[in-house]
């Protein structure tokens, strides 16, 4: 196995306060898990629901759980009574059926919505225009279920380290043009999630609260 005791300290021992780490399990087994929770680690990601069912009936019950992959309308009932926050939400649609399961649970369940600005097509996410009108249109605030609770992206998965510089900046000035003008009020509305494995520290320069890394904590993933 790899070290992930190890890695695990690594990574956190770059990290400011008041940035998290969540840390990616995707693909790799149960006692990867464990070794981070040995270490303290509570915080964890996956991407599919099936697995994260999986994990979460042989794993401690006080691990928190984002979902961070692509999620399918009609699969947020199997994740809603107990993710703890939803981080890539990209569509009122999606958002609405959140909130109806959060409900059938009597939970309010935490979203983030995800950005669009990597040059990748096959990427998920609002455009910055999306995002705004999505906020615009109000029809969110009605749901009581969800909360929305910052801004969530992948940048572009390149070598040129100032574009990814460039995409996250934009991100991160996006957030605070929406805070300013929807959430001023809201303490809540707090969170900046961006950077993984190769990116995280300059998500970090970018104003980054919540680091999605995987890869160099657990290895390389096995699919
Ligand atoms: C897999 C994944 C990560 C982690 O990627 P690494 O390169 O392994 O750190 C982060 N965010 C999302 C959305 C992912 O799907």
């Amino acid at each position: 196995m790899y070290d992930v005791a190890k890695n695990l300290h690594e990574v956190l021992g770059t990290l400011p306060d008041g940035v998290k780490l969540v840390a990616i399990s995707k693909f790799h087994p149960a006692e990867y898990i464990e070794a981070a929770y040995r270490e303290g680690q509570r915080l964890f990601g996956e991407s599919q629901e099936q697995e994260l069912a999986r994990k979460v009936e042989c794993l401690p019950k006080d691990i928190e759980w984002h979902f961070i992959g692509h999620l399918q309308t009609n699969k947020v009932k199997y994740i809603a009574p107990y993710i703890s926050m939803i981080e890539a939400v990209d569509s009122l649609k999606l958002l609405k059926e959140i909130n109806k399961q959060a409900a059938r649970h009597g939970r309010v369940i935490r979203v983030l919505l995800e950005l669009h600005i990597a040059e990748e097509e096959s990427k998920y996410g609002f455009s910055p225009a999306a995002c705004r009108e999505l906020l615009e249109n109000g029809e969110w605030r009605a749901l009581r279920n969800v909360h929305i609770s910052g801004l969530m992206m992948m940048a572009s998965n390149v070598e040129d380290r100032s574009q990814i510089r460039r995409e996250m900046t934009l991100a991160a000035d996006l957030f605070d043009e929406l805070k300013a003008k929807y959430f001023a009020d809201d303490p809540e509305f707090k969170e900046r999630s961006w950077g993984m494995s190769h990116d995280y520290d300059i998500a970090v320069e970018c104003r980054s609260t919540m680091v999605r890394v995987g890869t160099a904590i657990f290895g390389p993933r096995v699919y």
